[in-house]
């Protein structure tokens, strides 16, 4: 089993149905705890099964907006209520609080008993209707919980994981992560870097500063709080969203990606260069492409940090020394003269093959990897 852990994209009406359904959920459980606590304190043995009738005979038939709610969301408050005294009786957690507005916005729906399928950007949802998420995800479950962090809405499920294959427009594709562009790869095709979220920066560092002087934990703090975590929020999804465009992009329409296995420490010490690496997020790439090549069925290949890919003609195989600050490649030898990223790809994708350059897959330890 596998879960996901992902994003919604929604509009402001299903903002709003979101809310509706983890108040519903946390109005039920709240409301299922504090019987439990009453009944308890009565002599009686509470239990989740029970409080369930009473809530599903007495209770809800007077409340008319659980109407307009799916009725799923109650019967998996109750259950959750139930694990949570589980657990508590276990001794593995505290005894159950109520849940709170604005902390727990959370609920769990399911398809009653037929499965719910995810694929792609844009899922149909029982109930909820058609959402979208910011990256594709595939799986097939019984039930999903939707959630509120920072104001934002998120969908978790696990799922039994399964592959499939997309076709290949290309066999073998060398891919150069820079610091002017995201990417080059050796078919000459550019992805541009982020560059949209600089000005979020801009205003990110204004309400640090503004922030510095108000007293920790009074209401004007807390105001600007939230807005510098909501900020921080966009930044880093901006940057996720371009990172996924990529990934997907090279793992469904190349059958092998090439990438270098790049040093990242080394390159962090150079303090200029180290923003800008951390920026474009060059150990969530590498995480991403493996995932998305098991997905379409494509190979990962990382070449060996030690190849010289910038330095190396990639016509004649000439070495010579490439100075961050020089944007073009041009060989004494033969006279190529090219742009250095994307010489650097070609030279990467041409390692496919190569048995003099170590080469492994993706895969996080070599005794995983068969082929390599
Ligand atoms: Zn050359």
């Amino acid at each position: 089993m596998k879960s996901i852990h992902t994003k919604l994209k929604l509009n402001n009406k299903q903002k709003t149905l979101m809310a509706q359904h983890a108040g519903y959920s946390r109005w039920c459980y709240n409301w299922g705890l504090s019987l439990w606590n009453a009944a308890y304190k009565d002599g009686y043995k509470p239990n989740v099964r029970k409080l369930r009738e009473v809530f599903t005979n007495h209770t809800k038939p007077l409340i008319p907006w659980m109407k307009k709610l799916s009725s799923r969301v109650y019967q998996y408050a109750f259950i959750h209520l139930g694990e949570a005294f589980k657990r508590f009786f276990k001794g593995s957690s505290k005894y159950p609080k109520s849940k709170k507005k604005g902390r727990s916005d959370s609920f769990t729906i399911d398809n009653c008993g037929k499965p719910i399928e995810l694929n792609g950007w844009s899922h149909k949802l029982p109930f909820i209707g058609t959402v979208k998420t910011y990256e594709p995800i595939e799986a097939t479950t019984k039930k999903i919980t939707i959630s509120r962090q920072a104001g934002e809405w998120y969908l978790s499920c696990s799922y039994e994981f399964h592959f499939h294959t997309t076709p290949k427009k290309t066999d073998v594709v060398g891919v150069d992560l820079g610091v002017k562009t995201l990417a080059t790869l050796s078919d000459g095709k550019v992805f541009d870097s982020v560059k949209s979220y600089q000005k979020f920066e801009a205003k990110l560092s204004r309400l640090q500063y503004l922030n510095r002087h108000k007293e920790a934990g009074s209401a004007n703090w807390k105001k600007v709080q939230l807005k510098i975590a909501a900020l921080h929020g966009k930044v880093a999804n901006i940057r996720k969203d371009a990172l996924h465009k990529l990934t997907t992009y090279l793992a469904k329409n190349h059958g092998t990606v090439v990438i270098e296995d790049l040093n990242v420490r080394g390159m962090l010490a150079n303090h200029k260069l180290a923003k800008s690496i951390a920026d474009q997020g060059f150990y969530e790439f590498r995480r991403q492409l493996a995932y998305k090549c098991k997905w379409y069925g494509s190979e990962l290949v990382v070449v060996d940090r030690f190849f010289p890919s910038s330095k190396t003609c990639s016509d004649c195989g000439h070495v010579q020394d490439m100075p961050l600050n020089l944007r073009t490649y041009d060989c004494p030898e033969c006279g190529l003269s090219i742009d250095r990223d994307l010489n650097a790809s070609i030279n990467l994708r041409k390692q496919v093959g190569n048995s003099e350059v170590s080469i492994s897959c993706g895969k996080a330890s070599p005794t995983e990897c068969k082929t390599h």
